[in-house]
């Protein structure tokens, strides 16, 4: 008995050290670990590290799930765009009507139900305020910011020529409306579904992130918002591409596959200024390939994808938020930019209706 359990003893003294000569090994190796990192990778784990430390000091939006349908966009814009041309005493602001509409849908606009837009709008007939009507719910903030990211420059105040018959004299009228555009230009036919998230194999396993739109090679593409060009020119993806952003710095306008050897009008520029409703650019087939000025797609398409930053950590990398542009488009199909040919010989077209937009400062 005596033995027995002195063995017992010897062999669990023996299991402990071997024990605590594992754990040693491995606390030694795991600070050894990071110095034999090459030079880069320690200083991306560093780069990492600031990113997220500011990240945990800004409190800034991190996902948005835009699923406003174009009922939605098209009845809360109305209420909207009548209220102020009507002058009426309320005037409604479609992004706190489809944000207060959210909260009771939990954002998810497929529950929406006419009695309950009808409802709101009586009660702020009736004199209560947004403000009352959103105080108690807890997500009305955030699907106020992130709602107006997105729609932020569609509707509002903008003078628009109108045909001056027998002068050359541009007479602007003031409006109050829908000032975002078609990115297809007025009389040129396009067809879409709804392709966001679906898989592209091209390169690397990834999704759509954005909508396709079918038409016919040098079909003039329009730029949706007033903005300054980002980007331009070609990308292994995209092909001859277009990136836009908006003033504000939260949408950034995605416009890909262009025309093969004229892709986009002439002058474009980086850093330049462009207007809602501008040509930018043609309707192609290029991309997908290392190589530049390459047709490598089978259906000529516009890809056309918004993305939102909220914050510039946001614009590259691993955190970039993408939305779903289909309602959007279908939205937009009631402002189309007309075009017509330049009478130069860079075979150009151009916008035939200029418009004076507030949000560029001129
Ligand atoms: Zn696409």
């Amino acid at each position: 008995m005596f033995i027995h359990s002195v063995k017992i003893n010897k062999s669990y003294i023996l299991f402990a050290f071997i024990v605590i000569i594992i754990l040693i090994t491995l606390i030694i190796a795991s600070i050894l670990y990071p110095i034999s990192l090459p030079a880069n990778s320690s200083s991306l784990i560093w780069e990492n590290t600031i990113n997220e430390t500011t990240s945990e000091k800004k409190n800034y939006i991190k996902w948005v799930d835009f699923s406003a349908t174009y009922e939605v966009l098209e009845k809360t814009s109305k209420y909207d765009i009548d209220s102020h041309n009507k002058d009426s005493k309320v005037k409604y602001n479609w992004i706190e009507l489809l944000s207060y509409l959210a909260c009771k849908y939990g954002g998810n606009f497929k529950k929406f139900n006419q009695n309950d837009l009808t409802k709101l709008i009586n009660q702020l007939n009736n004199g209560t305020t947004m403000e009352d009507l959103s105080k108690d719910l807890k997500n009305y903030s955030y699907y106020y910011e992130a709602f107006d990211a997105v729609l932020h420059e569609f509707i509002g105040e903008y003078e628009v020529e109108i045909p001056n018959a027998g002068t050359d004299e541009k007479t602007y009228v003031k409006k109050y409306g829908v000032k975002a555009f078609l990115p297809i230009a007025k009389k040129y036919s396009f067809s879409h579904y709804d392709d966001f998230g679906n898989s592209r194999s091209y390169g690397y396993k990834r999704v759509h992130l954005g909508n396709d739109l079918m038409g016919s090679i040098g079909t003039p593409i329009i730029a949706v918002e007033s903005g300054i060009v980002e980007a331009l020119g070609w990308n292994q993806y995209g092909g001859w591409r277009i990136g836009i952003r908006s003033f504000d710095k939260k949408r950034y306008y995605y416009y890909a596959h262009l025309r093969k050897d004229h892709p986009y009008v002439k002058d474009l520029e980086e850093g330049q200024v462009v207007k809602a409703g501008d040509v930018i650019g043609y309707l192609g087939m290029t991309g997908y390939s290392t190589k530049e000025n390459v047709n490598n797609i089978n259906v000529p398409h516009l890809h056309f994808g918004m993305q939102l930053i909220f914050d510039e950590v946001q614009k590259d990398g691993t955190n970039q938020i993408w939305i779903d542009v289909y309602q959007i488009i279908e939205f937009l199909r009631k402002n189309k930019s007309e075009v017509m040919k330049d009478n130069t010989e860079n075979k150009d077209y151009i916008r035939k209706y200029d418009i004076i937009d507030p949000c560029i400062m001129e």
